[in-house]
């Protein structure tokens, strides 16, 4: 069959490496994609935002089978235009994907499915919001109701800092995504992400993993997109992962396809755990970058069925092989990343690296220029190991990174600690 990704991250160029050893995949198109991701499929141009577009993309390629990779699409209804249009596709509809769109609608449905997350208030006006605050005490968390790119959320230690978020957003810091604000309690413990396919009726997980979202080791420095990643989560496993599934999301699943809004695609739950029991942070429509390096290293071709599964409702009848395996990814990043960073500079040594089942490098901002290999984003290769244990996977994963030539990079050197 015809396959068609949505995306240019790393993300994308794991989904496609896995999606690519299937041997029902025929012909492979990302789009756009990057440097990396030509090397195994046909990238295109293309604007992943408009559906018709994409539609008309798909029929004048034949697409069998569309994955969206980010979000943005998704809460655009691209997903809704493929699939109205015929075309078997993997991610939810506008309407579901609201999951992750609007932070209202989730507590919302939290509540509705009795799932168990932070107690919560809304507002949209500052002064009330202040008064809850002040009722409340710190720590407390503020957040803007709609997608702001992971800074749209502030954990205020104290009630000053609690009270300044909210001169910020209600003074448009975050445009129309802070015009409603959920002030959240505020929940200790450890986090980890769970992984979901859902069809509507069935829902099958495909793994946990953690992230580390500081810039510098020790989890220290600024917030990022994501520094690196493992698969499994020991805190997420057995009974914690079940009550997760049958407390949470299973429940929101439910309650998503008696309103009519059935989810179709991957949900990545975001929970904090404290003594053993899960709590949701949130609700993405997709998977993690970079929690999807780390998964599609361990699904491997696999991961292309049990995607198919999920769009054609025949979930019920797949089933996940495991092989007992970890799998770790080191993000290599532009220095000064999350800040300003330079763009261009050239990447050497990727070349030299054996990439296979158990060891792949994944772009993310990478370009091909006069054949060489440059960056041109701030978080641009994935350095990708599997191994029979965690510390394998790691170990294997900084021998890459140690490999790779490009002095105006850098990456944290203890991703896995708190695991491994
Ligand atoms: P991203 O998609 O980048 O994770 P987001 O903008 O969707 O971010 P959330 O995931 O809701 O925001 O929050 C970001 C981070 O803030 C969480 O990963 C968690 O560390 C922290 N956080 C959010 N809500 C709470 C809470 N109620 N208690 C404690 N920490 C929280």
């Amino acid at each position: 069959m015809n396959i068609l990704i949505l995306g240019s991250g790393g993300r994308e160029h794991a989904l496609a490496w896995a999606v690519k050893q299937n041997p029902r995949c025929d012909r492979l198109i990302v789009a756009p994609g990057n440097a990396g991701i030509a090397a195994l499929a046909e990238c295109a141009a293309l604007d992943i935002m408009d559906g018709a577009a994409v539609v008309e993309f798909c029929s004048a390629n034949t697409i069998d089978f569309v994955i969206v990779g980010p979000e943005a699409p998704l809460a655009a209804g691209v997903a809704d235009a493929t699939r109205a249009a015929g075309i078997l596709t993997f991610g939810p509809s506008a309407a579901a994907a609201r999951i992750e769109a609007s932070k209202a609608f989730t507590k919302e449905l939290c509540d509705a499915a009795g799932a168990d997350t932070a107690a919560y208030a809304r507002f949209t006006e500052a002064e009330p919001a202040r008064a809850y605050i002040r009722a409340q005490g710190a720590p407390i968390v503020v957040k803007a109701d709609g997608l702001a790119a992971g800074k749209g959320v502030i954990v205020a230690l104290t009630e000053d800092e609690a009270l300044a978020a909210i001169d910020d957003m209600f003074g448009g810091e975050f445009g129309a995504a802070g015009a409603e604000v959920v002030i959240e309690e505020f929940m200790e413990g450890e986090e980890a992400s769970y992984f979901i396919l859902t069809d509507g009726t069935t829902c099958l997980p495909i793994g946990t993993a953690q992230d580390h979202k500081r810039a510098f080791d020790g989890d220290a420095g600024p917030n990022t997109g994501g520094m690196g990643a493992y698969s499994p989560a020991p805190v997420l496993e057995g009974a914690v992962a079940q009550r997760a599934l049958d407390g949470i999301v299973i429940p929101c699943m439910r309650e998503l396809a008696r309103r009519g809004t059935p989810y179709q695609g991957v949900i990545y739950a975001g929970l904090m755990i404290k003594d053993g029991v899960p709590r949701l942070v949130e609700y993405n429509a997709r998977f993690g970058d970079p929690e999807a390096q780390v998964l599609m290293m361990r699904l491997g071709a696999q991961a292309l069925d049990l995607m198919l599964a999920c769009a054609d409702g025949t979930l019920a009848e797949a089933q996940v092989n495991w092989a007992d395996d970890h799998a770790l990814t080191v993000v290599m990043a532009a220095r000064g990343y999350p800040g300003t960073y330079e763009k261009g500079s050239e990447i050497r040594g990727l070349d030299a690296l054996e990439e296979t089942s158990r060891q792949m490098v994944f772009h993310a901002g990478t370009a091909q220029k006069d054949g060489r290999i440059v960056a041109v984003g701030g978080r641009v290769l994935n350095v990708t190991a599997r191994g029979a244990t965690l510390a394998e996977a790691q170990a294997d994963a900084y021998r890459m990174v140690d490999a790779i030539d490009w002095p105006e990079g850098f990456a944290r050197r203890d991703i896995g600690w708190r695991a491994v």
